[in-house]
């Protein structure tokens, strides 16, 4: 039998291009940049598979630190002599010494680890991920890119230079008169584009209803994203009562569980689907499975992962049919993806038909910018 014999964690540091500002406040700068979890995970024969996750505590709250922890001192004993053809099994021994509180535990270091296996099985089968999962829909995916909050003329601006991308994630920030300027802005400066709105939790009811009643003539905007904070389900169903937009849920909604309590309560239309959030790839379908059995839309998204995290998302995302191109948003804000073989252009993703996640990540940047603690 086969045996996973070793796992390495490498914290890394990735600056971004520019600032990037989100309803919960500053996440990085050229100055101040990101870090980024990546694990290598080896079996007795010489193969190997590589994941990643981005730790971002003010949108959840797992830390470099804690991920980095999580994964050396409670998952590595779970994985070393392992099959790794029995990821249902090991997933399940993971889950059990890492329980959940109400929601999903340490997703997003079980996360790391999970693309890790799929990248090192898929390399052992000599067959691309999207296979392991059933098989690629789509071929290649356009890409929906973030506005980082600002003036509307600068968000405008932001759109501008993002061109040919044709569908933008506006982030907006809990002011109804202010968001419904950016809006305006962006819609008039690129008016083909789809507009999607992402709050981030930062309005109350009243005032998300205020911003719904203000922009009902942009017929541009397709959605409306997570306007309240993640656990005010009520109010979710409230400011869904009044909206002509779709309802999308977002920081609400980290499993299948937390779905079927959403569908109960009737206060979505749609979720976003983030392998962060899912804990692993299967974890992320059998959301997206209970939500098309209950006419619940998908949006495919990211935390501004990296290479390996990124293609990732997109073999899993190959698979399902979203309302809206997947904001996948790390080409146009890292200053490096930090992995060889990614086919993007012109915010054009290319699903890899490669084995395993079908690209390797630069492993002298990530030694480069490794963070010791
Ligand atoms: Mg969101």
């Amino acid at each position: 039998m086969r045996r996973i014999t070793q796992v390495e964690v490498f914290p890394t540091k990735i600056g971004l291009k520019t600032k990037f500002n989100i309803g919960t406040g500053f996440v990085g700068d050229q100055h101040s940049s990101g870090d980024h979890i990546f694990v290598k995970i080896s079996t007795d024969d010489g193969y190997f598979g590589w994941g990643e996750q981005r730790a971002l505590p003010s949108w959840s709250y797992e830390t470099t630190e804690s991920i980095t922890t999580t994964i050396q001192s409670y998952i590595t004993p779970v994985l070393i002599e392992k099959d790794p053809f029995e990821i249902l099994k090991i997933t399940d021994e993971i889950n059990t010494i890492l329980k959940p509180a109400v929601s999903n535990g340490h997703p997003f270091a079980r996360a790391a680890v999970d693309i890790a296996l799929h990248d090192l099985v898929g390399r052992i089968l000599g067959v691309p991920i999207h296979v392991l999962l059933g098989g690629k829909r789509h071929s290649q995916y356009p890409l929906c890119y973030a506005l980082s909050i600002d003036t509307p003329e600068v968000m405008a601006m932001q759109a501008v230079a993002l061109d040919p991308c044709h569908c933008f994630k506006v982030k907006v920030a809990g002011e109804p008169g202010l968001d419904e300027a950016r809006l305006r802005a962006i819609n008039d400066a690129v008016p083909e584009a789809k507009l999607w709105i992402d709050a981030n939790q930062s309005y109350v009811p009243s005032q998300a209803i205020d911003l719904i009643d203000r922009i009902r003539d942009i017929r541009q905007i397709a959605t409306f994203e997570q306007p309240v904070s993640s656990q005010d389900w009520f109010g979710l169903k409230r400011v869904r009562e009044h909206s002509h937009l779709p309802i999308a849920v977002d920081e609400g909604c980290f499993s299948s569980y937390d779905l079927a309590k959403i569908i109960q309560l009737e206060c979505a239309d749609a979720v976003v689907l983030k392998l962060c959030k899912s804990g692993g790839l299967r974890e992320c379908l059998k959301t997206a499975h209970i939500a098309e059995a209950n006419s619940i839309e998908l949006l495919g998204s990211g935390l501004t992962e990296a290479g390996i995290g990124f293609v990732a998302s997109l073999h899993l995302f190959s698979t399902l049919d979203f309302i809206l191109p997947p904001e996948l948003n790390a080409p146009a804000f890292l200053e490096s993806m930090v992995a060889h073989g990614i086919e993007t252009r012109d915010a054009v993703a290319v699903i890899p038909d490669r084995p395993g996640l079908g690209i390797l990540p630069d492993e002298d940047y990530i030694i480069e910018n490794q963070i010791h603690f």
